[in-house]
């Protein structure tokens, strides 16, 4: 049995501990702040399929077939709701586009499909711009801190030692990894490296450079009304995404189409203004609704949306990083995909190889149904 020391303590590094500590495996995961205190608390929650390059949409449909037996795996009430996820086309150009997207997605198992004006209407929706939009039925959201808690819970019943408020300040090799903290020392045959738009820090611990910066994303929940939004509605050229959680709240956030990497995560008024009225433009419902509560968050990008996962720099140095805004969603497969890899299965190879750390010497193409 190896010994692995996970970084990072949002969805994915749980998710990951559960994992392993499921296969036997000898885990410990380690937290500066508390569960979910990184991207993972300040999420969406939205979980789709409909992405515009194959290799993605594969793990986003492993993934999310995963999400629909986690409840039960994990025993806790995830407020999982399958609504679907309708994305708004605004131009004949985009349309066009989504067309290609879903004849992708259909060959590959994905039942997206295109909506015309009226079938938007049809679901409570006013089209304002748009000309149409694709819509599956199999996305929906999630509650990310009900699946996080749910991970390392579990996880902490099958033995994995989980280490909240301790911070990693220094790693080293020298045939095995020693991890330093501000409280501890551990040594460890393998490294996660989960630590969210951070991971690039952590990597620089060993020498190694990650492609990943920070971009600022804020986020808004109302108060609570009565149900009328089934499906998430997004828009990529008009870059928002908004549902309504099983509570009532609206829950939506936009950001501007041109923006800098930072680590300035400060909410700013001017983004409460402009998304509410891009908002009610789609759904006049929402109209008198309060704003209760905003913030943000940082999406972790790499050059081409895509995650980094596997190994970089060491064998045993692995990435989980770089989720350019999808994390979540794909926490189930990553999980499983990197504990499967840390014991030496086959199983999630081929899906994974795409978003080896290898691919940016030869370049891939860009992921761009990404609102961010
Ligand atoms: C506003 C917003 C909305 C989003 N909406 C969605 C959505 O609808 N669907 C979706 O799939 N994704 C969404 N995302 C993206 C998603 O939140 C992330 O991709 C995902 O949560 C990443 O999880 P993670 O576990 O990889 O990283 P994180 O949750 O960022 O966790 C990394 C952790 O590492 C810890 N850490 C950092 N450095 C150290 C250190 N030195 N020592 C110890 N610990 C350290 C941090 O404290 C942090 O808790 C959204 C993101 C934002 C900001």
């Amino acid at each position: 049995m190896s010994k692995t020391v996970i970084i990072g303590g949002g969805v994915n590094g749980a998710s990951i501990a559960y994992n392993l500590a499921k296969l036997g495996e000898s885990v410990t995961l380690i937290e500066r702040g508390y569960i979910t205190d990184g991207a993972t608390g300040k999420c969406g929650g939205g979980i789709r399929t409909q992405f515009t390059t194959e290799e993605t949409c594969r793990i986003a449909l492993e993934s999310s077939k995963l999400f629909d037996s986690l409840a039960e795996e994990l025993a806790c009430d995830i407020e999982l709701r399958k609504g679907g996820y309708l994305i708004l086309a605004h131009s004949d150009k985009e349309l066009e586009e989504f067309k290609e997207n879903v004849r992708m997605q259909n060959s590959i198992g994905v039942p997206s499909r295109i909506l015309t004006v009226k079938e938007i209407e049809a679901f409570g929706v006013e089209p304002y711009d748009a000309v149409g939009a694709s819509f599956c039925k199999m996305d929906g959201v999630a509650n990310p801190f009900k699946v996080s808690f749910g991970y390392r819970d579990r996880a902490k019943e099958l033995g994995a030692d989980i280490r909240t408020h301790e911070e990693v300040r220094k790693i080293s090799y020298n045939g095995g990894f020693e991890i330093l903290t501000d409280k501890n020392n551990y040594g460890a045959d393998f490294v996660v490296n989960a630590a969210g738009y951070e991971s690039k820090k952590i990597a620089d611990m060993l020498g190694v450079s990650l492609p990943i910066e920070p971009y600022k994303h804020e986020i808004f929940a109302t108060e609570a009304m009565d149900h009328f939004l089934d499906p998430m509605l997004m828009s990529f050229s008009k870059n928002f995404y908004i549902s309504q959680t099983v509570r009532g709240e609206l829950v939506g956030g936009y950001s501007p189409l041109e923006a800098e990497p930072t680590e300035d995560l400060t909410p700013t008024l001017s983004f409460a203004i402009r998304a509410k009225k891009l908002f009610e433009e789609h759904l006049p419902q929402i109209k008198s609704l309060r704003l209760l509560r905003q913030w943000a968050g940082a999406y972790d990008m790499t050059p081409d949306a895509l995650p980094i996962l596997g190994p970089a720099g060491y064998e045993r140095f692995i990435q989980a990083n770089g989720f350019s805004g999808h994390g979540f969603m794909l926490s189930p497969f990553v999980g499983r995909a990197i504990a499967s890899m840390i014991t030496g299965s086959e199983r999630y190879r081929d899906l994974v190889s795409s978003f080896s750390f290898e691919r940016f010497k030869r370049g891939v193409k860009r992921e761009k149904g990404v609102v961010g």
